[in-house]
């Protein structure tokens, strides 16, 4: 039987467990800085298979890929701008053969690292970037596109366009925000989690959320407010284990799984429906939000 999709899942009132970090992930095992991630996928598909893997058996229904810098844009750096087919298309299949039937596997899309906002590159090409990589992510055997990490909304709405426009996966969209000094969410780009949330829709988004820039419990806050403008809208978290303090130059993530699983139940009161990990987490993280998610019942 084929699998159900995320949002049918999510409309039974089930509340759904995604996986945590890859970058980190893989550095553990042996990444050097300077290297492309995304040629693991090529070179390393064993270790990279491993991580996804990892985050299965600690109980996660889906999982990512290696493909956040999937775009010719970012593969470009490596001379690599040739080669975005063949990549995506090996790291959403790494991630089907780990997921196996029953889970999903949502690949991950992050931001081409271009500015429209500059005129250096026009919305065609950026679109035309994103077509390129979910075309490959959704042959390779993606069950839905994770666009994460975003922080401009004329990008995000090209990156949810052209998922929606040349593939038939889900298409998740996720947005990094920042606490400023007034206590407001904004990203990077200025946008706050209730025009994200309005515009994700909008493009066609079928679950919107945030991810990475924040542990649990300021996620809780910006959830509350694309709940508020988006009331009906399935909503995805990946947080990262707290926020990092700087240890003899290195970020050191200071939440520890039962810190996680403790902040879950607010996150799902809150509105959130799938819940899962961005900097910091390891599998331990992971395990230990499904044992919080097992005890929760949807609202
Ligand atoms: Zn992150």
């Amino acid at each position: 039987m084929a699998r159900q999709k995320i949002t049918e899942a999510l409309a039974t009132g089930r509340i759904l467990v995604s996986d945590g970090a890859w970058g980190t992930f893989l550095q553990k095992k042996g990444m050097k800085p300077g290297e492309c991630p995304e040629l693991w996928n090529l070179e390393h598909a064993a270790d990279v298979e491993d991580i996804g893997r990892s985050y299965i058996r600690a109980g996660a229904d889906m999982i990512k890929s290696d493909s956040f810098g999937g775009t010719s844009f970012k593969l470009r750096h490596f001379g690599l701008e040739g080669r975005v087919a063949a990549i995506n298309e090996a790291a959403a299949g790494i991630s089907r053969r780990a997921a196996g039937p029953d889970r999903w596997v949502i690949a991950s899309v992050g931001p081409t690292g271009q500015m429209l906002a500059l005129g250096d590159v026009t919305e065609e090409q950026i679109y035309e970037a994103f077509r390129e990589q979910a075309v490959a992510l959704a042959k390779g055997g993606a069950d839905a596109l994770c666009i994460e990490t975003m922080s401009a909304i004329d990008e995000s709405v090209l990156a949810v366009r052209a998922a929606r426009e040349h593939t038939a996966c889900e298409v998740i969209c996720t947005l990094t925000f920042e606490r400023n000094t007034r206590a407001e969410y904004r990203t990077m780009m200025g946008v706050s989690p209730a025009d994200a949330a309005t515009a994700l829709l909008e493009a066609g988004a079928h679950i919107i959320g945030t991810n990475c820039g924040n542990g649990m419990e300021r996620m809780v806050e910006i959830v509350r407010e694309m709940r508020a403008a988006a009331p009906a809208a399935p909503i995805l978290v990946h947080a990262n284990a707290g926020l990092p303090k700087n240890v003899n130059g290195a970020d050191v993530f200071p939440d520890t799984p039962a810190d996680m699983a403790r902040l879950a139940p607010a996150l799902v009161a809150a509105g959130a429906r799938i819940i899962g990990g961005c900097c910091g987490t390891t599998p331990a993280h992971i395990a230990a939000i499904r044992q919080a998610v097992l005890a929760i019942v949807a609202p």
